[in-house]
């Protein structure tokens, strides 16, 4: 089985664009710079945020992050978007996931000016990629196209099944890998809580996306032989023997699938990485003014 290593891959492309920011500067040119808005104390979103202001310094760009206790109200919220919008350094921004529960996460995305957009999670964004025109892709779809692109996993005509239709990643994965393209160019079954009989349907797939949020669920019967497997699930799982008191795991059990499968990621050091990657991707090309 091939091990899809987002983590060294990842690595690579830190290592294109942190010389591409080399040259810029050489240049003269703007250096790109993004915002991170963390509302409140999830210790998960901590650590996402913490790893893409640190990815930013490894690659050269610059990084600003605004933090707000979880008190913030939707207005404040409101108001750091607009300033963001309208700063002429500020080349992208984002807003991490999720927000307090007093805070209306469709309100404070709908704010967000699409040229800075470079989670692509704004309407704009998504029609555009619908429409197979230019768009900032949702991070961790593009971080899996660009992760099947460069291990040469070929996409065409094959079974895809997604599972998952999270409006930041299942959803557009879905759109992605059916739109014209390399990848691209699949047959597409997107399953979700409703789904009956997922069972019959992951077993016909060619490449099978886990994006559900269930510690473990994919077992080795609900999977073809010779499969490719990305598994975009991060799942803490109580463990009282790490000193951490838990354990990361994905959607799909790892160690089951393994003697059967052609190809898989790891979790973590899979798909994790490829997202923050995908992150400083769009930051780079706001910074050049494209939507591409
Ligand atoms: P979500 O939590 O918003 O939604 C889960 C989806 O799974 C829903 O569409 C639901 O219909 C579906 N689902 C739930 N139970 C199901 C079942 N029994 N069978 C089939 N489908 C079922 O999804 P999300 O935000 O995409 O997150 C999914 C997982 O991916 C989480 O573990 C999350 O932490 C992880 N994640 C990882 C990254 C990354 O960079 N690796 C990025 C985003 C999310």
């Amino acid at each position: 089985m091939q091990v899809l290593d987002g983590k060294a891959l990842a690595e690579t492309i830190k290592e294109e664009l942190r010389q591409e920011v080399d040259q810029i500067r050489l240049a003269g040119g703007k250096i790109p710079h993004l915002a991170a808005v963390l509302v409140g104390a999830d210790p998960a979103s901590e650590v996402y945020v913490r790893n893409k202001v640190q990815s930013c310094e490894q690659v050269g760009f610059q990084s600003t992050l605004i933090r707000r206790g979880s008190e913030t109200t939707q207005e404040e919220v409101l108001e750091i978007v607009r300033r963001l919008n309208d700063d002429p350094d500020v080349d992208g921004f984002i807003v991490q996931l999720p927000l307090p529960k007093h805070i209306d996460e469709d309100t404070v995305n709908l704010a967000i000016r699409p040229e800075k957009d470079v989670d692509g999670f704004t309407p704009v964004n998504i029609g555009r990629m619908t429409l197979g025109l230019p768009a900032y892709l949702p991070a961790t779809p593009n971080g899996i196209m660009t992760m099947l692109e460069r291990y040469g996993i070929e996409t065409e005509g094959k079974e895809v099944v997604v599972l998952g239709r999270s409006n930041i990643v299942g959803t557009p994965m879905s759109i992605l890998l059916s739109r014209k393209g390399n990848p691209g160019n699949a047959t597409v079954t997107l399953c979700h809580s409703r789904t009956q009989d997922m069972a019959a349907h992951t077993r016909r797939a060619d490449i099978l996306i886990a994006a559900i949020g269930i510690p473990e669920m994919v077992t080795a019967e609900l999977v073809k032989p010779g499969a490719v497997v990305i598994d975009v699930g991060i799942n803490r799982v109580e463990d009282a023997s790490r000193s951490r008191g838990f354990r990361l795991c994905g959607d799909v059990d790892y160690a089951s699938l393994e003697p059967i499968v052609s190809a898989m990621t790891p979790v973590p050091g899979g798909v994790g990485p490829m997202t923050v990657v995908s992150l400083l991707m769009n930051t780079l090309k706001a910074s050049k003014g494209r939507l591409s």
